[in-house]
C-alpha cells in the first residue's frame, strides 16, 4: 500500500504546485511586463487619468470583476477617474487593495526603449512633459496582475475584494474624492486595506515594511507677502516684498531648528517662489507655495503657528499698515494624514512577506519624510486597519555598484527613476496575492 500512497502523494504536490501563486505568475509575467511597458508610455497627469482608468477597468472586467469607473468627486464638482472592481468569493471579510494611477510633469530621461515622450496640458493649461516618474505604472500593473492570481487562486480564499485604482495621488486629492463620492457606501466598508509603492533604495526581489507611523502627514500651505510696489531705483518709496520674502524664507527654517522638538522631525520647504515683472520694478506682493511634514499634530501646529507668527513680524518690521498685512492659507484639500501602518496587520503581513519571499528579501524600513494619501482610506484615527508596503524596483547590480560608490540611485520624481521591469512586477503580484490570501483565510 506504502507504494501507492507515496506516488499519490507527490502527484497532489505537483498538482498544487501548478496552483501556486509563484508559478502563476511566472507564467503570467510576459503580459504583465507588456502591460507595463504600455501604461508607461502613456502616463496621465492627476486629474487627467482617462486613459490608465479604462485600461485598468477593462482588466478587472476581463478578469471577472464587477467593475465601476468615474468614483470621485473633486470639490469643484468634477468627477475623476477611479475605478472600483468587487469580486464576492463567499463570505468572509472585505479587503481592499488600493493602486495609483497618475504621473508627472516631467520629461523622462531614462533612455529605456518604452520612455514616456507624451506632453500634455496641465491644470493651469501649461504644455508640460509627463512620465511615470513614481512608478504608479508598477502599482497598477501589480494591481492587474494580483486581480489575476486572485482568481486562478479562488478556492484557496474567501470573503470579498475591493480593488481600487486611485486617481490623483501626486495632487493628494484623489483619495478624498473617492471619499466624497461615497466609495464606502456605494461598495462596502472594507475590513482590511492594504497597498504598496516601489523605491529606488531597495533591489527589486526585495520588499521593505515598517509597523506604526511609516509616513507623516503632509500640508500644503500658501503665504503672500505684500508691499507697496514702486520703481527699483526709488525702494524708500515703496516697501519691497521681495526682500521681506527673503527674510521669511530663511527664518522660518528655524521654526523646525529652534521651536520643534528634536525627537520630532519636521520638515519646512518653500518649493515656489513667484513675484515681480521685471528688474527695475518693486512688486506689491510675493507669493510662496510651501509644503511642511510631520508625524504628530503638535509639531504640525507648530509649524503652522510659527508661519504665521513669523508673517506677522515681517510685516510689522516693514512698518506696514495691517490691510498689508502677509497672509498664511492651509490648502486642507491639498493636506494628508500620516500613514499608519496597523501594527497586528502589519506583523502577520510581515509573516507572509518573510515566508513567501525569504527572510533577507523582507527589510525593516526606517520612517519616511515622502507623504501618501492611502492613508485617508483608512478614515480618522485609523479607524479601518492598513497596511502600506514598499517593494524594491532597482536593478540589484546596479543598486550594489552605486552603493559601493556611496551613491543613488535616480528616485521617485526624478527624470531618470528606473525600475527594472520583470523583477519587480514579479515580486510586487507575488507579494500582494500571497498577503491578499493570508488576509482573506
Ligand atoms: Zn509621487
Ligand atoms: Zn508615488
Amino acid at each position: 500500500m506504502r507504494a501507492f500512497v507515496i506516488p499519490a502523494f507527490v502527484f497532489l504536490a505537483a498538482a498544487a504546485a501548478a496552483q501556486d501563486v509563484p508559478s502563476f505568475v511566472n507564467s503570467e509575467l510576459p503580459v504583465l511586463v507588456d502591460i507595463y511597458k504600455d501604461i508607461h508610455s502613456h502616463p496621465e497627469l492627476s486629474h487627467f487619468e482617462a486613459r490608465t482608468s479604462h485600461l485598468l477597468a477593462d482588466a478587472l472586467r476581463e478578469a471577472g470583476y464587477t467593475v465601476t469607473e468615474r468614483v470621485g468627486k473633486y470639490p469643484d464638482g468634477s468627477q475623476a477617474y477611479g475605478v472600483v472592481g468587487i469580486l464576492k468569493n463567499g463570505a468572509g471579510p472585505t479587503l481592499m487593495i488600493r493602486a495609483d494611477m497618475d504621473a508627472l510633469p516631467i520629461v523622462e530621461e531614462t533612455g529605456v526603449p518604452y520612455a514616456s515622450h507624451v506632453t500634455m496640458k496641465d491644470r493651469a493649461g501649461q504644455t508640460v512633459g509627463v512620465m511615470h516618474a513614481c512608478g504608479h505604472d508598477v502599482h497598477t500593473t501589480v494591481l492587474i496582475g494580483t486581480a489575476r492570481a486572485m482568481v486562478a487562486m479562488k478556492s484557496q480564499w474567501h470573503g470579498t475584494l475591493m480593488l481600487v485604482g486611485q486617481p490623483s495621488e501626486e495632487t493628494i486629492d484623489g483619495a478624498k474624492a473617492m471619499l466624497a463620492d461615497h466609495l464606502y457606501e456605494r461598495f462596502g466598508r472594507p475590513d482590511r486595506i492594504i497597498g504598496l509603492h516601489d523605491t529606488n533604495g531597495l533591489a527589486a526581489g526585495t520588499v521593505g515594511i515598517r509597523s506604526g507611523p511609516s509616513a507623516t502627514s503632509s500640508t500644503s500651505i500658501d503665504v503672500v507677502i505684500h508691499g507697496i510696489g514702486g520703481h527699483g531705483a526709488y525702494p524708500q518709496a515703496g516697501r519691497d516684498p521681495v526682500t521681506l520674502a527673503a527674510l521669511y524664507i530663511t527664518q522660518i527654517q528655524t521654526i523646525v531648528s529652534r521651536e520643534e522638538d528634536p525627537q520630532d522631525p519636521t520638515v519646512v520647504t518653500v518649493g515656489h517662489i513667484e513675484g515681480g515683472t521685471k528688474r527695475n520694478i518693486i512688486p506689491d506682493e510675493v507669493k510662496l507655495e510651501l509644503t511642511t511634514r510631520s508625524f504628530t499634530d503638535e509639531s504640525r501646529d507648530t509649524v503652522i503657528r510659527g508661519l504665521k507668527q513669523m508673517a506677522a513680524g515681517i510685516t510689522a518690521s516693514a512698518g506696514l499698515p495691517p490691510e498689508k498685512a502677509a497672509t498664511v492659507t492651509v490648502l486642507e484639500d491639498e493636506s494628508t494624514p500620516v500613514l499608519y501602518n496597523d501594527p497586528a496587520q502589519t506583523e502577520q503581513i510581515k509573516a507572509t512577506l518573510v515566508k513567501t519571499l525569504g527572510a533577507s528579501n523582507v527589510i525593516d524600513l526606517p520612517r519616511g519624510m515622502a507623504s501618501e494619501d492611502v492613508g485617508v482610506f483608512a478614515l480618522p484615527k485609523h479607524e479601518i486597519p492598513l497596511t502600506y508596503f514598499i517593494l524594491g524596483a532597482m536593478d540589484p547590480a546596479k543598486l550594489a555598484a552605486a552603493k559601493a560608490e556611496g551613491k543613488e540611485l535616480p528616485g521617485p520624481h526624478t527624470s531618470r527613476f528606473e525600475p527594472l521591469p520583470q523583477p519587480t512586477l514579479r515580486t510586487g503580484v507575488t507579494a500582494m496575492t500571497s498577503v491578499a490570501m493570508s488576509l482573506l483565510q
